[in-house]
């Protein structure tokens, strides 16, 4: 089994090596399956929720 990351953007997991990689200036490692997933939350600071092509589409902020 090839290990797979999970899209920090749409949330759909793919194979390591196809994706990109992002990290912040404090360490934190953004992965991302496309560049416009990259783009929508760098550049643009898109939320996921509101677009239809992520699994996070329409979904609520948990409440614990
Ligand atoms: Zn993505």
């Amino acid at each position: 089994m090839p290990k797979t990351y999970r899209c920090a953007f749409c949330g759909k997991s793919f194979p390591q090596g196809t994706g990109l990689m992002y990290v912040k200036n404090d360490g934190t490692i953004y992965w991302f399956c496309s560049s416009k997933c990259r783009k929508s939350l760098l550049k643009l600071r898109r939320d996921a929720r509101k677009f239809k092509w992520t699994v996070y589409h329409g979904r609520e902020e948990k409440r614990e």
